[in-house]
């Protein structure tokens, strides 16, 4: 089924703050777009229509029938789900058999191994006992993570002894399917570097410039756009490392290959994400096509757009929700009235401590200046 004028209808699958910033560019690009959302009043749900429940088969299957291109907001949508869609005739991207190794780290990990990138150390682990010996072998410290369902570093912790993890085990062990932890070694990183891909079924892909994420508490905090040079080298790798991974996992749409660079100069893969990630909000002012645009050419099979920056700095400031003075009606237009070059984007959702709830970009010719600008406009929001 098609509509008689021809657009293509996109389903996007969660209703966060990404399917809410794909709407606009899909009204400009002139495909339709609808977003099933977990609930009522969450970011997406407010600009766009349906609400059901991801995890139930038959939801997921009637809104899919109500469009031509699946594709998603988080990765949480059981692989089966996807599969039955596939086998029904439905385009779904990314497509299940690359989307595995963004939901499971443990896949993952073993998939980056494969590839013969760069990662840390690790091991998958059943119990206690393998776990400290990983610890022991390791420096006495590492980064234990759930496989599946963790984001805004909620499901990684660092450690120095099993037991601080013990809830974990015991929770996989409730849950019947005898899963596994991944730990890896604490990585001695001075920065975090993140590079974008979009790919198309076709195989088209097209890159953004390599950026710098900075995290606080597990969350991304800023990105800076370019990643400012520090040693050409390393980022010459990320971004081999972005196509390797990109074309070695088939993925389609946006991924994001968020990596470490480390004290001597290498550079680590930690965690892929596909669909726009939080390292790309920048785009949408700092480059010539935004990710939310690219992601949906790339599901929909159309050319791709030029990723080049529209200006030599753009930095990305996230808002966060906390105990704030005043209603956040009056603080957003204080904030607008006070950095009129700042671009303040507001998800229009429920603020609560450490929750984000939007962003602002700032872009320039002088990094530092655009820095100031953006932390100063986000800080006024906030
Ligand atoms: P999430 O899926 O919740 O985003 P990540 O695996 O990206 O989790 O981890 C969140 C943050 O924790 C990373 O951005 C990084 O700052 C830190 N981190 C993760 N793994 C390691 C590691 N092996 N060594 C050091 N720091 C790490």
């Amino acid at each position: 089924m098609t509509l008689e004028s021809g657009s293509i209808r996109i389903g996007v699958i969660g209703g966060g703050q990404l399917a809410r910033m794909m709407v606009p560019p899909a009204i400009h690009l002139g495909l339709r777009i609808s977003v099933l959302a977990e609930a009522e009043g969450s970011s997406a749900a407010r600009a766009a229509d349906a609400v059901g429940d991801y995890r139930d088969p038959e939801t997921v299957y009637a809104f899919a029938d109500t469009v031509d291109v699946v594709t998603f907001d988080h990765e949480h949508v059981p692989g089966e789900i996807l599969r039955e869609l596939e086998r029904r005739g439905k385009a779904v991207h990314p497509r299940p058999d690359a989307l595995q190794f963004a939901q499971d780290k443990i896949l993952m990990r073993e998939k980056l191994g494969e590839l013969g990138v760069p990662i840390p150390a690790w091991a998958a682990v059943e119990d206690e006992a393998e776990l400290q010996s990983f610890i022991d072998d390791n420096g006495g410290r590492a980064v234990v993570k759930t496989a599946r369902g963790g984001y805004d570093g909620k499901g990684v912790r660092v450690v120095s002894d099993a037991v601080e993890v013990r809830d974990w085990f015991t929770a996989l062990a409730e849950d019947g399917h005898g899963g596994r932890l991944l730990v890896e070694e604490l990585v001695d990183f001075t920065r975090e570097l993140s590079q974008l891909v979009a790919r198309r079924p076709s195989g088209e892909t097209r890159t953004w410039p390599v950026v710098e994420t900075i995290q606080r508490d597990g969350v991304c905090a800023e990105v800076i756009a370019p990643a400012p040079v520090q040693n050409a080298a390393t980022l010459d790798e990320a971004a081999r490392i972005g196509a390797i991974v990109a074309e070695g996992v088939q993925v389609t749409g946006v991924l994001a290959v968020e990596m470490f660079e480390t004290r001597d100069g290498r550079v680590l893969v930690n965690e892929l994400a596909m669909r726009p990630h939080n390292s790309g909000h920048f785009s949408i002012e700092g480059s010539v096509t935004s990710q939310f645009e690219q992601h949906l050419r790339a599901v929909a099979d159309l050319p791709l757009g030029d990723t080049s920056m529209a200006a030599p700095a753009a930095v990305m400031v996230n808002v966060l929700g906390g105990p704030a003075e005043g209603p956040m009606p009056v603080r957003y237009a204080e904030a607008l009235a006070a950095h009129p070059r700042a671009k303040i984007h507001s998800y229009d959702k429920q603020p609560r401590p450490g929750r984000k709830v939007g962003h602002v970009t700032v872009t320039g010719d002088d990094l530092e200046a655009v820095l100031a600008e953006a932390r100063a406009a986000a800080a006024a929001f906030e």
